[in-house]
């Protein structure tokens, strides 16, 4: 029955640290928590970007995962999606917050600016976006064919917190806008980045697909809160992005983020709470295997 694949508890052990809340996102937001407990989880996806990081953040458990590793080798495209979203469910997470940097498509999202997006536009090209591929995974079992609808990719009350959290520390967002998720690891063109703009999408990033599609097909809660580090190639002249400039503003801008995630955090459902519709994308569909 899908209900009870859904519902089911964590694969975790006694022993192993469980949390609700994951975040996915680089060392800047964990690194000065006290007892944080590092773990390592592999799924029958392959091994996620790296360890979980777990500590508490106003009494709520948080897995960090540090989307591209510790050290920053993986490009987007490398990036194991399936097994991070695996693995932090496997430690019973069920509430899923993407931070991210990304570029501005309009001159009035310049560097600074926080956008909490409600749609996305995939761009991609060569990542896997599901779960039930129909290939058997490690114990023998096969996924059967689902599909979910993202149609509103992102979970409602997530947005609600993250929006919250960001007003609470003055720092106004952006309430919705389209993020157009592009394959990388190069920057957009300045044809590409006009057309993006033309088309009315808000900012482009390179990470938030499949990354919300496989959270909700694991019938996880997903929020993205999109830091714009640059105006993208279409939005200013210029000589367009570079790394050093996106590294640069990030940097710059992380103290107030890691403050507006963990009041975000603070501010998510409690687990028993939770009645958004990423709790029942899987309703009535049967994936065929057990989700952890
Ligand atoms: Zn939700």
């Amino acid at each position: 029955m899908a209900t009870n694949a859904t519902d089911a508890g964590t694969a975790s052990t006694a022993n192993t640290p469980t949390a609700e809340i994951g975040v996915i996102g680089g060392s800047g937001f964990y690194s000065f928590l006290e007892n944080v407990t590092e773990i390592q989880v592999d799924t029958p996806y392959g091994s996620p970007s790296d360890s979980l990081f777990l500590g508490e953040i106003a009494g709520r458990r948080v897995a960090f995962l540090p989307r591209h590793g510790r050290s920053h080798h993986l490009p987007p495209h490398r990036i194991n999606y399936r097994a991070n979203l695996w693995a932090l469910r496997s430690v019973g997470v069920r509430q899923v917050l993407g931070p991210c940097a990304v570029g501005g498509l309009r001159p009035e999202y310049g560097p600074g600016t926080l956008l909490v997006p409600d749609q996305f536009v995939d761009r991609t090209q060569s990542r896997v976006q599901t779960f039930y591929d129909g290939l058997p995974l490690p114990d023998g079992t096969i996924p059967n064919v689902v599909h979910v609808s993202p149609a509103d990719p992102y979970c409602h009350d997530g947005r609600k917190a993250a929006l919250e959290a960001a007003r609470g520390q003055d720092w106004e967002p952006v309430d919705g806008g389209t993020l157009v998720v592009i394959e990388g690891p190069r920057f957009s063109t300045r044809a590409e980045s006009r057309w993006y703009a033309a088309m009315g999408w808000s900012v482009v990033g390179m990470t938030g697909h499949p990354e919300a599609v496989l959270a909700r097909e694991l019938a996880l809660c997903y929020t993205s809160m999109a830091l714009v580090t640059d105006l993208d190639a279409g939005a200013v002249s210029g000589e367009g992005v570079s790394h050093e400039e996106v590294m640069e503003v990030f940097a710059a801008n992380v103290d107030r983020l890691r403050t507006v995630l963990f009041d975000a955090v603070a501010g998510l459902p409690a687990d028993g709470e939770r009645d958004c519709l990423c709790t029942r994308a899987l309703g009535g569909l049967d994936p065929g295997i057990q989700l952890p």
